[in-house]
C-alpha cells in the first residue's frame, strides 16, 4: 500500500485554508472592481472547465487557482454590493466561517443521538428567528433547504390534516377522494403550484384569488372561491398568503385572510420567505402584518439574514401536525427519545441533515438583534432613496409601493417617443421592449446586476436592495448605471 493513501495532514489543511482565504479576502477586497456578471458563452465555458476524469491526484493550488481564474470569474457574484437581481442573498463572513466548521465537523443532525448539540442549537436559533419574526416560539419547526421546500412540506401536513381518512396508508387514490383546493393570490410565488403539482393535488385546483391595486390577496374574492368550492363538495387544504410577493414585494392582508381561514378551518401558510425578517426593522414598526396568525410560516434566513445559502426556517404551531405526517422510523432509526429531545427527521422527509443552526448561531450572534434590524434598516433607507430619485424623474417610473427594499422601474420617456408613431398599445408594447432590452444590457455591461418581472404596468426592472456589502454610493452607482444604460438603448433603438 503507498503510505500517501488518506486525507491531507491536518497541517496540509491549514496551509490551503489560509491559501483559501486569502482568495477570497482578495475577492472582496476588489469586489467594486469585479463584473457582478460577465456574459459568458455555454459552449466556450464547458470547453474552458471540461476535462477528462483525473486520474491521478492534482495539487491543490492548481486546482485553487483554476477555481480563482476559470469559475469565479464566469459566476453571477450574488454575494456582491452591485448585485440588485432577484432578492439579497449576503454571506457575510461569520457565516462563511461557520459553513467551513460544519464542513469540518460534517454531523449528521436527522436525530437528536446522532448531533447533540447541534440538534439542540438548532432549538435554540429556531427560536430566536421565531421570537424575531414575531411567531409562537413554542411552535414546531425545522430548518430546511429552501422556502419552496418549506412550503411543500407545509402544504403536505395541512393536506394531511384536511381529509378525514389516513393519507399516510391509503394516499389520494381511489373513491371518495374529494378534489382538493389551495389558494393563493395571482401573485403567488410558483412554488405554490409546484407544491401542488408534486402533491398530485395539480396546478389546475390552486385557485389565483385576484390582488387589489397595490397586488394584495383581495379577501373578499377568496372568502367567494371557499365557498363555491364547499358548496360544490370540494375539500380546501390551505390558503398561501404572502408577505413580500416576489414581483413587486406586496404584502396579503393577514388578518382578514387568517379571519376567513378560521372561519372555514382552512389551514393558513404564510410565505414570507422575503418579508419575514424586516419585522426586526424599526423604520417598519407598525406598518407591517402579524405573522403569528399563520398555521405554518416560512421565513428564509438565506434571503435576508445574512446567512449563505442553503437554510429556510418552516414553523407550524398545529402542534405534533407536521410529525404526523413525516414521522417514520424504521429500526435502524430507533432511539431512546424522551419528552427533552427532538429528532429533526420527524419535521420532513429529510433523513440526512447538515447542521445548518451553526451558521444561523454564528451570524446571529455576530451581529445581534439590534445589528441585524439596523442592517436591513439601512437597506430600507437605500430603497426608499432610489424610490425617491427616480420618482422625480420625469423619464422614470417607480411602480411599486412597498415597504421593503425592493424597487420595480419602469423607463417610460413618452415625451421622447415620436408623436405620430403607434397608439397607445403599440406604445406601452414599445415601453415593454425598450425596458426589456435595459435589463438585457445592464446585465451585459456588469456594473450592477437586476432582474426583471412583468406585471399588470407591463415589464418592470426590478431593483432589490439588501447585500450586507452594498452603500448609499454603490446605490447612487447603481442609479447612474440604469440611467446611463436607458439612454443609450432609447438613443440605439427606440425612437
Ligand atoms: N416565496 C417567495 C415569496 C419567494 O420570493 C421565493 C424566492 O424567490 C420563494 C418562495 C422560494 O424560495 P427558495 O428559493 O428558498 O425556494
Amino acid at each position: 500500500m503507498p503510505d500517501h493513501l488518506g486525507d491531507w495532514s491536518p497541517e496540509t489543511f491549514e496551509q490551503h485554508g489560509q491559501e483559501l482565504l486569502t482568495v477570497i479576502r482578495e475577492h472582496f477586497e476588489s469586489i467594486r472592481q469585479t463584473p457582478v456578471a460577465t456574459p459568458c458563452d455555454a459552449v466556450e465555458l464547458l470547453a474552458l472547465l471540461d476535462s477528462d476524469l483525473p486520474e491521478l491526484g492534482e495539487e491543490f493550488e492548481h486546482i485553487l487557482a483554476e477555481t480563482r481564474d476559470r469559475v469565479m470569474p464566469n459566476l453571477v457574484h450574488w454575494n456582491h454590493p452591485s448585485f440588485h437581481g432577484y432578492f439579497p442573498t449576503t454571506a457575510s463572513f461569520s457565516g462563511v466561517l461557520a459553513e467551513t466548521l460544519t464542513a469540518a465537523l460534517n454531523v449528521n443532525a436527522m436525530l437528536w443521538k446522532t448531533s447533540p448539540a447541534a440538534t439542540a442549537l438548532e432549538e435554540v436559533v429556531l427560536r430566536w428567528i421565531a421570537q424575531m419574526v414575531g411567531y409562537a416560539q413554542t411552535a414546531d419547526s425545522v430548518l430546511v433547504n429552501g422556502a419552496s421546500l418549506a412550503t411543500l412540506y407545509a402544504l403536505t401536513a395541512a393536506r394531511d390534516s384536511a381529509l378525514d381518512f389516513d393519507v399516510r396508508t391509503r394516499g389520494i387514490t381511489g373513491p371518495g377522494v374529494p378534489v382538493l383546493r389551495v389558494y393563493t393570490s395571482d401573485q403567488a410565488h410558483s412554488s405554490v403550484d409546484k407544491a401542488a403539482i408534486t402533491l398530485g393535488i395539480g396546478a389546475d385546483n390552486v385557485v389565483k384569488v385576484p390582488s387589489d391595486a397595490e397586488y394584495r390577496m383581495r379577501p373578499d374574492l377568496l372568502e367567494d372561491a371557499i365557498r363555491r368550492d364547499l358548496d360544490a363538495g370540494v375539500q380546501p387544504v390551505a390558503v398561501v398568503a404572502t408577505v413580500g410577493t416576489t414581483s413587486v414585494a406586496a404584502a396579503d392582508p393577514l388578518a382578514d385572510v387568517a379571519e376567513i381561514c378560521a372561519r372555514h378551518g382552512v389551514w393558513l401558510h404564510v410565505d414570507a420567505a422575503y418579508g419575514g425578517f424586516y419585522a426586526l426593522a424599526p423604520t417598519l414598526r407598525g406598518r407591517l402584518e402579524d405573522l403569528s396568525v399563520g398555521d405554518s410560516l416560512v421565513v428564509n434566513p438565506q434571503k435576508t439574514l445574512f446567512v449563505p445559502l442553503e437554510a429556510t426556517a418552516l414553523f407550524c404551531r398545529r402542534a405534533g401536525v407536521l410529525a404526523n405526517t413525516f414521522r417514520l422510523v424504521p429500526e435502524y432509526l430507533t432511539s431512546a427519545k424522551d419528552d427533552n429531545t427532538v429528532d429533526y427527521m420527524d419535521f420532513s422527509p429529510q433523513l440526512g441533515r447538515s447542521f445548518r443552526a451553526l451558521k444561523l448561531w454564528w451570524v446571529i450572534r455576530t451581529f445581534g438583534r439590534s445589528g441585524l434590524a439596523a442592517r436591513l434598516d439601512h437597506a430600507i433607507r437605500l430603497a426608499d432613496w432610489l424610490r425617491m430619485t427616480a420618482a422625480g424623474h420625469p423619464d422614470w417610473n417607480c411602480v411599486n409601493t412597498s415597504v421593503y427594499p425592493l424597487v420595480c422601474l419602469r423607463y417610460e420617456p413618452w415625451a421622447r417617443l415620436p408623436g405620430d408613431g403607434p397608439d397607445e398599445q403599440g406604445k406601452q408594447a414599445h415601453i415593454d421592449a425598450l425596458n426589456s432590452r435595459i435589463t438585457d444590457a445592464i446585465n451585459a455591461d456588469g456594473r450592477v446586476y437586476v432582474s426583471h418581472s412583468v406585471i399588470r404596468e407591463g415589464y418592470v426592472i426590478r431593483l432589490s436592495i439588501g447585500n450586507i456589502h452594498t452603500t448609499r454610493s454603490d446605490v447612487e452607482h447603481l442609479w447612474r448605471v440604469i440611467s446611463e444604460i436607458a439612454e443609450k438603448e432609447l438613443a440605439q433603438y427606440g425612437r
